[in-house]
């Protein structure tokens, strides 16, 4: 038998058991007639000791296990002298009476210990290493423990799980298609799924109503800070449905979900339309845990002969609740931050509220107290803020000041990581102009359908439109996000039409989607969301790569296996290349 408890299971209560424990020797301390070591595996350390007095060959012995050997020891549980609050198995130790080595180890290339030595690339190059501690296993049971909830979820609500291909043909969920050469077919190319959302449509077709997978998908994008070409998705469709019924569906998703991992009760999850989204937050996934909203100033601050907001289309403040305690030298490090390239502002004013009901502005030029008093007044004020103001281009501004206010925020403290607010954000435009290329574009995807109402202008005034698409955004990231699709093959049509596909390409590309909607589709809408993402969430983590077991690296590289990589000259000959 190789155990007969694990590592974190002994107690007080097992004082004068003989067991037998398996692990890994996390550390060896040696003290002369004594030698302690820390076994561990998954479910803790225990202290084992070997005395000398008892056995001077076996404390001997002892001392030539190194770091990370993998043992076997027979003892029995015994009160520790020097106990350690720290860990629940502190109180006991197990005197050794015999051990065996089932493996031994090389030195580790860094500590397996919760604080470690090891930079991140050397832990992804031997990430299996890296999984043997504890902070980064603990994200992975937890990501394993958010499957069960969503599966147990879903299924209790009679959702079926199907699994649909990988090798497919391109969808267009916006991103580049990772693509599969096909020895059979020389010359054609499969495509790994960017989403299965064609497929959950057919599955609508096919009358299955409630489907969810929990399921790999691939995008070739360019590397950016914590994406991942291959990502999970929690993806669901539903039949009959509105979209309040799939936002309460998953909002009751998210909830159990919640309660089930962290036993949080989430609190409640406001409706936003995107125009409210960006005009309170300059972002359609506000993170709502604080307030500090976008205030517009224009009507305050124009006409006073200060050209940077006279000639600006847009004044935009918030208001820093207890600010001006913010040193002139935080302030120009605030103003430098908001003029790197990455936020783009040509630079910020600020205006002190003091306590004595003077002001202080970084534009005491143009701005007397009165003025000033207005702009504390439309910002709501009170003794002892701040207010801070960009300007600029309308759309530009808000967004620049979406990061202001995040950052402030941050550096406030006032986006603790274990508290969560979600959002729902609905009604975004059915579509965007894109100059570079003079075509609409679908801001979800072509699937998605037109808020009734607005249908009628598809073809004069596309940018009116607003898509029946919605997001849930957490602490300001974006979870999920779905739209009630379009099920008759008119509109789909009219959609590729406005997306600049011809008749040709439509039905090159889609012939089998607008075929099937001839066959009896029914109205149906669904919903895709991040596991990755939820699972960084939950676990409190701003990287999706720590709740990922064997992650790409920042250039889409597995630095363990060594991939991508080039392929043989016979292989490549298989395959056509
Ligand atoms: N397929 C969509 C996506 O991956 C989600 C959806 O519309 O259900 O973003």
């Amino acid at each position: 038998m190789h155990r007969t408890h694990t590592c974190g299971e002994l107690r007080i209560a097992h004082v004068g058991e003989e067991v037998t424990l398996s692990g890994w020797v996390q550390r060896r301390r040696d003290f002369g007639a004594m030698t302690f070591i820390d076994l561990r595996d998954r479910y803790g350390i225990t202290q084992l000791s070997f005395n000398e007095e008892l056995d001077q060959k076996l404390n001997t012995e002892a001392r030539s296990l190194g770091r990370e050997f993998v043992i076997k020891v027979k003892g029995v549980v015994i009160e520790r002298s020097n106990k350690n609050a720290h860990i629940p198995t502190g109180d006991i130790e197990i005197q050794v009476r015999e051990f065996e080595v089932l493996n031994a180890a090389l030195t580790p290339p860094f500590t397996i210990e919760d604080e470690t030595d090891g930079g991140e690339e050397i832990r992804l190059k031997y990430r299996y290493l890296d999984l043997r501690r504890n902070p980064i296993q603990d994200k992975i049971i937890l990501r394993s423990k958010l499957n069960k909830a969503v599966r147990d979820y879903l299924n209790d609500a009679d959702f079926i799980d199907v699994e649909t291909p990988v090798l497919i043909k391109s969808t267009p969920e916006g991103a580049r298609d990772f693509v599969v050469p096909s020895r059979m077919n020389e010359g054609q190319y499969y495509a790994l799924p960017q989403s299965p959302q064609t497929f959950k449509q057919l599955l609508m077709v096919s009358g299955l109503d409630k489907y969810y997978q929990i399921v790999k998908c691939f995008r070739d994008e360019d590397f950016r800070a914590d994406r991942q070409p291959e990502f999970t998705q929690i993806d669901c469709e539903m039949s009959f449905v509105e979209r309040e019924d799939v936002l309460s569906t998953f909002e009751g998703m998210i909830r159990s979900v919640f309660k089930k991992v962290k036993d949080i009760a989430l609190g409640d999850i406001p409706i936003l339309t995107y125009d409210e989204a960006i005009r309170r937050f300059g972002s359609d996934k506000p993170d709502m845990r604080f307030g500090m909203e976008l205030i517009d100033i224009d009507e305050v601050t124009k006409g006073n002969g200060f050209g940077v907001f006279d000639n600006a289309d847009s004044v935009v403040a918030i208001n820093v609740a207890g600010g001006n305690a913010y040193t002139r030298k935080q302030l120009d490090e605030l103003t430098n931050w908001v003029k790197r390239p990455q936020i783009g502002a040509l630079g910020m004013i600020y205006c002190r509220v003091n306590e004595d009901g003077t002001y202080k502005s970084s534009v005491d030029k143009f701005f007397n107290p009165d003025q000033l008093a207005k702009w504390a007044e439309t910002c709501q004020s009170q003794p002892n803020d701040l207010i801070l103001v960009l300007s600029g281009d309308k759309d530009k501004v808000r967004k620049q000041m979406n990061e202001l206010r995040l950052f402030v925020a941050d550096q406030e403290g006032l986006r603790a990581k274990d508290q969560f607010k979600g959002c729902w954000v609905v009604d975004f435009p059915l579509v965007e102009y894109d100059e570079e290329s003079d075509k609409w574009h679908a801001m979800h995807h072509p699937f998605t359908s037109p808020i009734p109402e607005d249908r009628e202008y598809m073809k004069s005034d596309p940018s009116r439109v607003k898509a029946n698409a919605y997001d849930m955004a957490i602490n300001g990231m974006e979870v999920g996000g779905g739209s009630i699709r379009i099920h008759d093959k008119e509109l789909q049509k009219q959609m590729f039409d406005l997306l600049g596909f011809s008749e040709e390409e439509a039905q090159e590309q889609f012939g089998f989607l607008m075929n099937a909607f001839e066959y009896g589709a029914p109205p149906h809408g669904g919903i895709a969301f991040g596991l990755d993402r939820l699972a960084a969430i939950l676990a409190g983590t701003d990287s999706i790569r720590d709740v990922i077991a064997f992650p790409k690296n920042n250039m889409g590289r597995d630095v363990m296996i060594d991939a991508p990589a080039p392929l043989n000259a016979d292989q490549q000959k298989e395959l056509g290349l």
